[in-house]
């Protein structure tokens, strides 16, 4: 089974970012994934807590009709509430029965120290449920996953485009934090994941495609063309999230 640990739903006109449940459905079944992760997409007014909650009331709404097909993860932000996002990031889990939280320190404008995620980890650390995290630029460097990984160790942190071009450091930090997870979306080439199955095993590697952002067809060929095993290829596209978030198959 073909799961896609990394996609975006929902409108935002003034950014011109769009994706429905329809179009991305229709990309999963044009290229043989059976579920994927969907989060809302992240922009700067949903630090607003009523925008934040609307936001997740809408994948909630989705992961319920389509229970098959989509793993509803919410956002969470340190503005959403005067407890640094702990509330939201704990209604999403419990109430509207999303398995993660995503976090987007670029586009949402904060730090990734304890200090000002600490709380969201907390819940999710207590509740069981991972935490998806961007990387990729300065504010989002590896390094700073890897350091909160470090402090959060039972929580199972997955890092959101495995670095992009410093996929490297994504590496070095996954071999010092047991419970960091690689996710592909926005490697730079097969190569990338390649070399981070040899490091890590491709038990903590996850096929993600960042759609809208990027086609789900170009997710899926920065794995299929790495030269990876036919075991480890199945563990990177679908049995290593399986076994994360506890799905059967
Ligand atoms: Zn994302």
């Amino acid at each position: 089974m073909i799961i896609d640990a990394h996609n975006h739903l929902g409108e935002v006109p003034a950014l011109g970012w769009r994706q429905t449940p329809e179009e991305l459905l229709a990309q999963m079944d044009a290229n043989g994934v059976a579920r994927a992760v969907v989060c809302p997409q992240t922009y700067p007014q949903s630090t607003v807590l009523a925008v934040n909650q609307e936001d997740n009331n809408y994948i909630g709404r989705l992961t319920q009709e389509h229970p098959s097909r989509f793993i509803g993860f919410g956002v969470s932000t340190p503005y959403s509430g005067s407890d640094k996002g702990a509330g939201e990031a704990e209604r999403a889990l419990t109430k509207l029965g999303l398995r993660g939280i995503k976090l987007h320190q670029r586009y949402h404008a904060y730090h990734l120290r304890p200090d000002m995620v600490g709380a969201i980890l907390e819940v999710c650390g207590a509740l069981g449920a991972p935490v998806l995290i961007h990387s990729g630029d300065v504010r989002s460097h590896p390094s700073l996953v890897g350091c909160l990984a470090l402090a959060f160790p039972k929580v199972t942190v997955i890092m959101g485009h495995m670095g992009q071009n410093y996929y490297a450091d994504a590496i070095d930090a996954a071999r010092l934090a047991p419970n960091l997870i690689l996710e592909t979306s926005g490697a730079p080439a097969p190569d990338c994941v390649a070399a981070a199955v040899k490091a890590i095993g491709s038990e903590r590697v996850v096929l993600g495609s960042d759609t809208p952002f990027y086609p789900l067809a170009t997710g899926l060929r920065l794995i299929r063309e790495a030269g990876l095993s036919a075991a480890d290829e199945g563990n990177v596209l679908g049995h290593s999230l399986a076994r994360i978030l506890g799905l059967a198959g």
